[in-house]
This record gives structure tokens, C-alpha cells and sequence, in this order.
């Protein structure tokens, strides 16, 4: 193999590297630099494994070809309907790229729906100080979930995907391995996996098996983020106390009187 020096960089995931010690690598073929984030495949990858910079750049860029298309967007001469079609089939999967692996919280959750309604005001013609809720400008637009749900429903459905397929090295790393604690993202998505899919689960009356039925799985899975709210916020089935991160709801399954049943790997 060689390795070009140029294209390659060195990092850290998880943890820092103090100022004195980012010094290039010396290697035959020539420098390797230190670097913070790196894009592979079409993900931006940070040292400290936060989302927020590869939901940003997606976001950037759906902002990006949405104004470059904006004269499409905007003309009245194209039906209401083909403008919302185009939108949902050019600069959703931009925005989403690679959204399986994030873990929500609000504030992600807030950047999705607000891009996703600014970008339906405009196809509408709707000002903000038109006072015209979310949920109106999706029911006209005839668009059935925000963005927020749609991350939270292609997530279950990769999550699927993983637990159907143990022979999957992601599915080594996600769910056999239960002494592996990893650190900060990768701890917080293999919970919040694992408590989105023991959530479908209880709300289908059906045990942890369910997601090796993917039909069964993927529509109870749809039918779930439907009756969840715009923040593809999901409620604690017993107490009906909305929750985002799973770390609030696997504390809260202790204090509630009817606990969901658990994922198994
Ligand atoms: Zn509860």
C-alpha cells in the first residue's frame, strides 16, 4: 500500500491532544498533519465525536442548494406540489446523508425542523409574521413528518438492519459486545438505539424479537414516530413523559410503575 502524505492526516477520537504535542508525524513518505475533523464518506468526523459539526455542514449544505434552486422553489408557475417533491427528493437526502448514526438531542433536533419549515414557508410563500404554525405549512405541503422524525425513523430502521444481521461487523460493535464501554457518541447512540427500538417494541405489544420481522419491525416503527411529536420526541409508554436522549429515559425506567421491556443483543 502507499500511502500519500498530502491526503492523509492523524487524529484523535474521544480525546484531546494538547498544543505542544499535535506535531506532523514523520513517516518514509513524507508528513503526516495533525487535524481536528476529517470527511469520510461524506461524514465529517470530529476529535471530540460530537454531531453537531456533521449536522451543521449538512445543513449548510441543504441551505446551499436550496437558494441555488431557489428561482425553482419559488416560481408560481409550477404546481405547489411537484415544488414540495422536488424539495423532499433533492435537498432532504443532502441533509440527511449518513443522519443513522447521530444521536438527537434537542438542539439537533430544533436546526432540523427549523431548516425543514423555512424551506416550506418559502415553496408556500409564507412570511413568519404570517403566524402559521409547523404543523399547518407540513399538513398543506402534505408533508408527513418533520425531519426530526424522519432521522429518528430511518435510525430504527438501520437499527433493524444491524440486529437482523449479526454476522455485520457494526453489529459486533453496536450490540454483542455488552463489556465494551465506549466512550461519549458511541455510548449515547448504543443507548438511545437500543431504548428507540424497546419503545417500538411496547408500543406493538410485541417482544424483543420484532426486529428480526422487517415488515413487521418497520411498520410498527413508522406507525410509532407518527404518534410521536414534532421533535420525533418519544413518550415514556406508562407515564407519557416525552423524552429525547435515552440516558433521561433509562434513569426514568426505575421510577416509572410499569417499565418497557428491555433490548437484547
Ligand atoms: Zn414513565
Amino acid at each position: 500500500m502507499v500511502l500519500s502524505a498530502e491526503k492523509s492526516f492523524w487524529m484523535t477520537l474521544g480525546c484531546s491532544v494538547d498544543q505542544p504535542d499535535r506535531e506532523a508525524i514523520q513517516l518514509p513518505c513524507g508528513k503526516i498533519e495533525y487535524t481536528e475533523s476529517f470527511k469520510y464518506l461524506g461524514v465529517e468526523l470530529t476529535s471530540d465525536l460530537r454531531d453537531t459539526t456533521d449536522v451543521d455542514a449538512k445543513l449548510a449544505r441543504g441551505r446551499g442548494t436550496f437558494k441555488s434552486l431557489s428561482k425553482v422553489f419559488c416560481s408560481t408557475a409550477l404546481p405547489v406540489k411537484l415544488r414540495v417533491k422536488l424539495f423532499q427528493s433533492l435537498i432532504v437526502p443532502t441533509v440527511l446523508h449518513g443522519c443513522e448514526g447521530w444521536t438527537l438531542s434537542r438542539s439537533v433536533c430544533d436546526k432540523l425542523n427549523v431548516f425543514q419549515s423555512r424551506c416550506l414557508w418559502t415553496i408556500l410563500g409564507v412570511r413568519w409574521q404570517d403566524h402559521v404554525s409547523n404543523e399547518s405549512v407540513r399538513s398543506q405541503c402534505e408533508v408527513p413528518m418533520s425531519l426530526a422524525q424522519l432521522v429518528r425513523l430511518r435510525r430504527l430502521g438501520w437499527t433493524g438492519h444491524v440486529l437482523r444481521h449479526n454476522d455485520l461487523i457494526v453489529h459486533d460493535a453496536l450490540f454483542s459486545r455488552a463489556d465494551y464501554r465506549g466512550r461519549g457518541r458511541h455510548r449515547t447512540l448504543v443507548a438511545d438505539l437500543a431504548a428507540d427500538v424497546s419503545l417500538v417494541c411496547n408500543f406493538a405489544n410485541e417482544d424483543s424479537t420484532l426486529p428480526l420481522n422487517r415488515v413487521q419491525f418497520n411498520s410498527a416503527s413508522s406507525s410509532f414516530i407518527r404518534q410521536a411529536g414534532d421533535l420525533g420526541c418519544f413518550k415514556c409508554p406508562s407515564c407519557a413523559k416525552p423524552y429525547i436522549s435515552a440516558s433521561w429515559y433509562q434513569k426514568h425506567l426505575s421510577k416509572c410503575p410499569q417499565p418497557t421491556r428491555a433490548i437484547k443483543g
